[in-house]
């Protein structure tokens, strides 16, 4: 065993040991630690300073009962988190996750990721990541504004625009921003940008709800443009059917590629004709407007299939987007699409594919982009809307769409020049390294100093 492996190993223990029955922050941190235990071994300054010790342990997390009436007028309460992972350098920022399956490991593992997917975007932005076990689903608009109200009631005390920006994540879109700023301005009775993800008519800004499918795109187009391939006519297999995923259906469609899947926690739908523009307004409105089932998509179109209880990773293609949820993509999965001829993995959910799966893809030398850089461009563009709202101004759709892309290739840079090292087989570029070390860098840095 490696000096590194053993370090990773006995850090792992430790860590295990400090945070029991945590499984999906364990593994946020042990992928991390695999690429950076060898990093910091040549750097005794880190070593002296604890530097994994202290980023692997949250600054505070703020627990609390939120307490709501539903339409029957039953009293019902569910539990909420913040946690403020790291404000090294900068403000903490990060989405509240509303959904049944949130528990203290699930934000905690997301705040981590947070903390260094922020720093690869290269703007002055902190991690942070909230949320409760509320469910939105099958609630009414006046049940889910009850809930915003009564969980900002007690979260406005702890954020602020040069405090900690919270955002959207799964179950938190537009409707639930809206509610939530709606009652921190009553409470406040200032007009700031402590929120983002916010309406077009109350200082949100243009591309914010396209950026983190458009952004996941323009990372999978960075990484094939770097072994002079791109995206045009390559096959793409969607999961989720949320804003990440359509927003991605949308850019691949755009550069040419054709899109065959989108899911949801039902099973998938499969159109080997690909989805035209019209398809994807369908899915909008479908899921944004009407929040239906992906299995109304097959009922319309008829060259579609629907694929009860399924995931798409069965269904041949060049490019994978898993765009769902954590660990919906396992090893047989990966052992399935590499056998399928995969040649990229562009990761628009936080950490999709399960460690293994991730080693395996890396091992057959699939360009393997991790959610840290792949889906930076959501958060990425949450700073340019802090930014436009500390400035009072309102950039046009072009103005934030070229930063979008402009940051996203300057990511996957960091990523070619901490990945380099051979860790796959061609020697080629190991994005989860690459990704890792450059998010790395900054934060201790920062920490340090
Ligand atoms: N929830 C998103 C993420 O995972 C966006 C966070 C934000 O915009 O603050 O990065």
């Amino acid at each position: 065993m490696s000096k590194a492996s053993s370090e990773v190993t006995a850090f792992m223990q430790g860590l295990e040991k400090r945070n029991p029955g945590e499984p999906e922050f364990h593994q946020a941190v042990h992928e991390f630690i695999q690429s950076v235990m060898p990093y910091t071994l040549d750097n005794p300054a880190y070593r002296r300073a604890q530097i994994l010790e202290r980023m692997t342990e949250p600054d505070r997390i703020i627990i609390f009962r939120v307490t709501w009436e539903d339409d029957e007028g039953n009293i019902r309460a569910n539990r909420a988190w913040r946690v403020q992972f790291n404000n090294s350098i900068g403000a903490y920022k990060g989405g509240l996750r509303f959904h049944p399956g949130v528990t203290l490991s699930v934000l905690k593992f997301l705040g981590f990721e947070q903390t260094f997917k922020n720093s690869l975007t290269g703007l002055p932005m902190g991690g942070a990541k909230g949320g409760s076990n509320f469910n939105p689903k099958g609630k009414s608009d006046r049940e889910v504004m009850r809930f915003c109200q009564a969980l900002m009631t007690e979260l406005h005390k702890h954020i602020g625009e040069d405090r900690d920006v919270p955002a959207g994540d799964i179950g938190v879109g537009s409707r639930e921003i809206s509610f939530l700023f709606g009652q921190y301005k009553r409470l406040e009775n200032r007009f700031v940008g402590t929120l983002t993800g916010k309406g077009l008519a109350f200082g949100g800004s243009l591309g914010r709800t396209e950026a983190t499918g458009y952004g996941s795109v323009y990372f999978c187009q960075n990484m094939l443009g770097h072994i002079g391939d791109s995206i045009e006519d390559k096959t793409c297999v969607i999961s989720g059917s949320g804003n990440v995923a359509i927003y991605t259906a949308e850019k691949a469609l755009e550069l040419g590629g054709k899109v065959v899947t989108l899911s949801d926690s039902s099973g998938f739908v499969h159109d080997p004709d690909g989805f035209s523009e019209d398809k994807i307004a369908f899915i909008k409105d479908l899921k944004e407007v009407r929040r239906g089932r992906i299995s109304e998509y097959a009922e319309k179109y008829k060259s579609a299939s629907y694929h009860e209880g399924e995931k798409p990773w069965g269904v041949p293609c060049d490019i994978a987007f898993p765009s769902a949820t954590q660990n919906e993509l396992s090893l047989d999965d990966a052992k399935t699409l590499i056998r399928n001829g995969v040649c990229a993995v562009s990761e628009g959910a936080n950490m999709p594919t399960e460690l293994e799966a991730a080693h395996a893809f890396i091992e057959a030398d699939v360009l393997f982009g991790p959610s840290k850089a792949a889906n930076a461009g959501g958060v990425a563009v949450s700073g340019l809307e802090q930014s436009q709202n500390a400035q009072r101004l309102v950039w046009s759709r072009k103005e934030v769409d070229d930063r979008l892309k402009s940051i996203m290739e300057d990511i996957h840079k960091k990523c070619v020049a901490y990945g380099s090292s051979g860790g796959n087989k061609k020697g080629s570029v190991n994005y989860v390294d690459g990704a890792n070390i450059g998010g790395f860098i900054k934060v201790a840095d920062a920490m340090l100093a």
